[in-house]
């Protein structure tokens, strides 16, 4: 059994918050401040460019993606860190494309996040390729003949709605066509089995439910079969098969080591290396067991106290992923109260309250209180001031 006493107690949460917001931004783990203090000292100061070999710099993304590899199903050896997740759907997306070079059609839902959606829009006017975009019910049918890549995210980064991973996998393989998950809101959040369900590539962020904080490096994974096949596109000189050897031609290196492209972020790479110890003895059925039973005990206290609110959710637990939302015509105010009372979820536009619930750190102490403070303000009113009306750049 995993013992989340122990890995909440590894986190920083800072005195009278409630965190609800771990599925925009992972709170510090309190090894990190040592830790990359520790590097700057230790590596960067006294090692200076040895560090590159001394202290393993240079292999750290492959290091940190074995890590990672265990939270969403995949083998040693095939994730690698590096750049912004945008970044790396560009990768698996051209990849994938270049894989089924006769077929012109990339097909996600209305649900992805929208820098997926620009990034395969822009890779479609580069390749002459089409993008399709369909609501999220739609996809498994308009899955067809013509399809290329199937890009698609896991769980919907506003209505928290899982899709059926293996499901969609095998009808996209039937089509002939490769499937790309995107597991921004599902590494660290949900049981994901990238080799169970046979997907072709993946790729998603670290600064969400791992926790590996602000701007932290980004993970790819190929399958196996792909991995020496799949071309780069962005061919970068730390995806050489020879990057010390200052070739003029580029010859992409063997296996996931080929998705590199620049020097990485080795300071970041150091904290969420540090977020990356939490994880040690958690199991991803535990992590899900419990992240049910936190989004429910939310939902049936916000239904039984909350009468304003709409769930904007998936009634049932299988088909969400570990993040609930409610909609409220003046949900950003109602949201602006909430966090000035200390509890700390988010908004998106145009009216969606969203709550992450993170089974490292949250309890069901916390789902309490957001509860009773939520009914609070609805009820009183005290969420309807001018100042939580006042829109900040970043909502
Ligand atoms: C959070 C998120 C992103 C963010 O991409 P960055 O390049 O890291 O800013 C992209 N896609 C999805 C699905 C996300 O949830």
């Amino acid at each position: 059994m995993t013992d989340f006493t122990r890995t909440r107690a590894a986190f920083h949460l800072p005195e009278g918050v409630t965190y609800l917001d771990g599925n925009s931004l992972g709170p510090m783990p309190v090894a990190a401040t040592a830790r990359v203090a520790d590097m700057m000292r230790d590596e960067w100061a006294e090692q200076l460019i040895r560090g590159w070999n001394s202290a393993g710099w240079y292999a750290q993304p492959r290091r940190v993606g074995d890590r990672i590899a265990r939270l969403i199903g995949a083998g040693e050896g095939q994730v690698v860190m590096g750049d912004t997740l945008s970044i790396k759907v560009f990768q698996a997306v051209s990849a994938a494309r270049a894989l089924r070079p006769d077929r012109r059609v990339i097909l996600s839902d209305s649900g992805n996040f929208p820098s997926d959606l620009y990034v395969a829009e822009g890779l479609a006017g580069a390749v002459d390729a089409e993008l399709r975009v369909v609501r999220p019910e739609e996809v498994a049918d308009a899955i067809t003949d013509d399809l290329a890549v199937l890009m698609l995210t896991e769980v919907d980064y506003r209505t928290g709605r899982r899709h059926d991973m293996a499901a969609l996998t095998a009808r996209a393989h039937q089509a002939g066509a490769l499937a790309v998950w995107d597991l921004a809101h599902s590494a660290g959040a949900v049981d994901v089995d990238l080799l169970g369900v046979d997907a072709d590539f993946a790729v998603g962020c670290t600064y969400k439910y791992i926790n590996g904080g602000p701007g932290a490096p980004a993970f790819i994974w190929t399958h196996p079969r792909h991995s020496d096949a799949a071309a780069p596109i962005l061919q970068g000189w730390m995806g050489h098969a020879a990057p010390f050897a200052f070739d003029l031609d580029y010859r992409p290196a063997a296996g996931i080591e080929r998705m590199r492209v620049g020097t990485p972020p080795v300071i970041a790479m150091t904290a969420l290396d540090a977020a990356l110890d939490v994880w040690d003895g958690v199991e991803l059925a535990d992590l899900r067991a419990r992240s049910i039973e936190l989004s429910e005990a939310f939902i049936t206290g916000v239904q039984e106290n909350c009468p304003d609110l709409v769930l904007n959710s998936p009634r049932h637990p299988a088909q969400r992923g570990s993040q609930v939302s409610f909609l409220h015509p003046q949900g950003y105010a109602v949201m602006q109260a909430l966090i000035a009372e200390g509890v700390i979820g988010d908004f998106r536009a145009p009216d969606v309250l969203r709550f992450g619930f993170a089974p490292l750190y949250n309890d069901v102490s916390d789902i309490e209180r957001a509860v009773d403070t939520l009914a609070r303000i609805l009820r009183d009113g005290s969420w309807d001031d001018p100042r939580f009306h006042q829109r900040a750049k970043v909502t």
